[in-house]
């Protein structure tokens, strides 16, 4: 296309050095045609948008995931992790052989360790003992520093966020703080808002996601409410989380004992001040199971459970609004991150949940 438009507008001396200017555009342009990069940080953002075909199905919309799955460290977390840091080294706040010390459920932790790595920091996770062991394992396989903790609320003073910044403190390194610093939310409202957007030509009615810091969801609606006032964000948190009776009544209590990792945000932390959500939906555990099997069974997406959430949140609001609406949500990470919880019937049973017979069947010894 800039090729054609050159040989029509340009002639000569001018030409010649347009010519090299045009040339140089589209090799450049081949370079990112062809996902080729200086650094694997490049590759971080720019996920695909894929549509869920069943739930659109179902519904009557258009129900589209955002595959942060595809990251290069595995989750939507990147992006944070990506932008803590960053913003980190703009204001001087580190520097080559630094200490990164955070507090996480785990995906923060993996993108600030891979990034780190590639950066040149060391970095100490501090990750409650109930997450799951796939998660540490590969923190573990990419040179975190791993120290777990007992999982505790955050009144508490040996919850793992707080103890993350006592930590930092005492070691002097620097504390990420994904929670309440606004890097966080920026990434994506610079990023992941953008590009839904333009994936989707504007064409876009409602966006929907579970909170953990919040980033995510209120990072994305400040852009695409930038962009246009009327489309609706909803929360879809785990059942009994307590922000979905936050933002419907008020009160700030946590009932829930959901098996899902990440999400189920217990107070208003900084990356969600000043964000109200349109709608606010509770979400079973049994019921966010059984739309991520449905995609890893049906469409070939093999998600962990906070999509699962995020999936069966897009549908209520789909049904909230009625069919022909286009409504997006985060496909956070993936499955292999939760085999031995959410794939692994003994697991299921444990916590009483549903467990599909296809899974039940494929556990038994090899044909
Ligand atoms: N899903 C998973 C699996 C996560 O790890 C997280 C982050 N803890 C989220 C969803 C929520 O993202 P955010 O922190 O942007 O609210």
């Amino acid at each position: 296309f800039r090729p054609l438009r050159y040989k029509a507008e340009t002639r000569g001396r001018v030409a010649r050095s347009t010519r090299e200017r045009v040339l140089l555009r589209c090799l450049f342009d081949m370079r990112l045609v062809h996902n080729v990069y200086d650094s694997f940080e490049d590759a971080i953002g720019n996920t695909p948008l894929i549509k869920l075909r069943r739930a659109s199905e179902r519904t009557g919309c258009n129900i589209y995931g955002k595959a942060e799955f595809m990251e290069p460290g595995g989750s939507v977390k990147d992006r944070a992790a990506l932008y803590l840091l960053t913003d980190a080294e703009k204001r001087g706040t580190l520097k080559l052989g630094s200490i990164v010390v955070e507090g996480t459920a785990g995906n923060t932790g993996i993108g600030l360790t891979l990034l780190g790595n590639s950066r040149g920091y060391r970095t100490v996770i501090v990750i409650p003992e109930t997450q799951s062991e796939e998660k540490k394992e590969f923190l573990r396989s990419c040179g975190a520093e791993l120290v777990q903790v007992p999982a505790a609320p955050y009144r508490n003073p040996n919850n793992y966020v707080r103890l993350s910044e006592r930590l930092a403190k005492e070691l002097g390194a620097f504390w990420a703080n994904q929670f309440d610093n606004p890097a966080n939310r920026r990434a994506h409202e610079e990023t992941t808002g953008p590009e839904i957007w333009d994936q989707l030509d504007g064409h876009i009615d409602a966006f929907n996601c579970a909170v953990g810091t919040g980033g995510t969801l209120a990072g994305v609606s400040a852009f695409l409410r930038a962009k246009n006032p009327g489309i609706k964000i909803a929360l879809t948190d785990p059942q009994g989380a307590a922000l979905v009776r936050y933002y419907q009544c008020g009160e700030l209590v946590s009932v829930g004992d959901s098996i899902t990792e990440g999400i189920g945000q217990s107070r208003i932390t900084g990356n969600l001040e000043g964000f109200v959500p349109d709608m606010s939906f509770e979400i079973s555990d049994a019921e966010a199971l059984q739309a991520a099997y449905d995609v890893v069974r049906h469409e070939g997406l093999h998600i962990g459970l906070s999509s699962g959430i995020n999936i069966a949140g897009a549908i209520r609001v789909a049904e909230s609004l009625g069919p022909g609406h286009t409504i997006v949500t985060i496909l956070c990470d993936g499955g292999s991150r939760y085999q031995k919880k959410m794939f692994q019937p003994s697991f299921l049973e444990q916590k009483k949940l549903p467990i599909p017979t296809w899974l039940s069947d494929s556990m038994k010894p090899d044909l």
